[in-house]
């Protein structure tokens, strides 16, 4: 395991920036999470620096942030404000670039409905929302104090955004962002979240790709409450295929981890993994078992209350991918739980 040659940069200390080339900066925003950072781009223009991903929206990154706009980005100012997907880390911090600057916040149409929706269930949480996350995690074999503590977690995010500008300006698969002597390419993923985008430019053989590729960890692919029937794990896999079309010597600029190259190799390795999952999936199912009896099953340490939710998560997907195919059944048992049992096993992956 791990195929990509991490590209010849050092890393920067947390909050400083790196050039990955002329008017190509690599910000490392430090995050209070296990995984303590994000990397940002800034990619300078004639009349001023687009920021790709923001980071959350705290005190730390707000410092961080006015630092660099001291002391990298000469006498320019940001002009545009890209986020490749609605995640906090990425996000969370964007309305109040955007404010502080008076420019546009362009990303995915989907994304930025989704979270307007999510923000506005924690601002003003109804009883229907509320009943339907408890039940979805209830189904899925956790305990009453589980479901407690999640829905702490869930009530702790709204801080973490700044709020967001009324309009965006839309993304869509395909589109190109001419920034300086560079055009960047839209491409759209799903899986991860709902409508990720990703930049590339051939000229410059350049991948920013979110959380769309990571050299180390991989992207969490998970069914949450909001779509709970869903099968992300099949636009994810189908995401990943169609990256494999970028040139092999393509240089990635990742959220997290470290620029690499070696993208077919890495799409190959995620793919697989995936693809070990399920199969380990279908044999912890030869009998019913609820979706927190697999995630005991396939992780072996303690899992944290927030690790339980995207572990959970992505079980759920891996299940739902294989539900689609016919190969596992779902029933509800005694107390109100999916259990999910084989009936065979995946004949595509043989
Ligand atoms: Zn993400």
């Amino acid at each position: 395991m791990n195929a990509v040659i991490a590209a010849d940069y050092s890393t920067p200390a947390a909050g400083e920036v790196a050039q990955i080339a002329p008017g190509l900066l690599w910000l490392r925003m430090p995050l209070p999470f296990e995984l303590d950072h994000i990397n940002l781009y800034l990619i300078e223009d004639d009349d001023g620096w687009v920021v790709v991903d923001c980071g959350l929206f705290s005190s730390a990154t707000i410092e961080v942030w006015s630092g660099v706009i001291e002391r990298h980005l000469g006498d320019k100012p940001v002009k545009q404000v890209v986020v490749t997907h609605a995640h906090v880390d990425h996000i969370g911090a964007a309305g109040w670039l955007c404010d502080r600057f008076d420019v546009p916040l362009c990303m995915t149409a989907r994304e930025y409905d989704l979270v307007q929706e999510f923000l506005a269930e924690l601002m003003e949480p109804s009883g229907d929302s509320q009943v339907a996350r408890v039940e979805f995690f209830h189904r899925l074999g956790m305990n009453s104090k589980q479901i407690t503590s999640l829905m702490a977690i869930y009530g702790g995010f709204a801080d973490l955004f700044s709020a967001l500008p009324k309009e965006i300006k839309r993304l869509e698969d395909g589109d190109y962002l001419s920034i300086g002597a560079h055009r960047w390419q839209v491409i759209l993923s799903e899986g991860h979240s709902i409508a990720h985008a990703s930049l590339y430019s051939r000229s410059l053989g350049i991948l920013i790709s979110g959380d769309q590729v990571l050299p180390r960890i991989s992207s969490n692919v998970s069914v949450g409450p909001h779509d709970p029937d869903g099968n992300p794990l099949r636009s994810w896999l189908c995401s990943l295929n169609r990256l494999k079309t970028l040139p092999a010597d393509t240089l990635v600029l990742p959220a997290h981890n470290f620029p690499f190259i070696g993208i077919r190799k890495r799409l190959d390795e995620l793919i697989e993994g995936h693809e070990q999952d399920l199969k380990k999936i279908e044999q912890i199912c030869s009998e019913p078992m609820h979706i927190m009896q697999q995630v005991e099953r396939l992780y072996d340490r303690k899992l944290s209350i927030f690790d339980l939710l995207l572990a959970s998560g992505e079980c759920l997907a891996h299940v739902h991918y294989l539900m689609q195919k016919g190969c596992i059944s779902r029933s509800l048992d005694n107390a109100g739980r999916y259990c999910y049992q084989i009936i065979t096993a995946d004949q595509d992956r043989r």
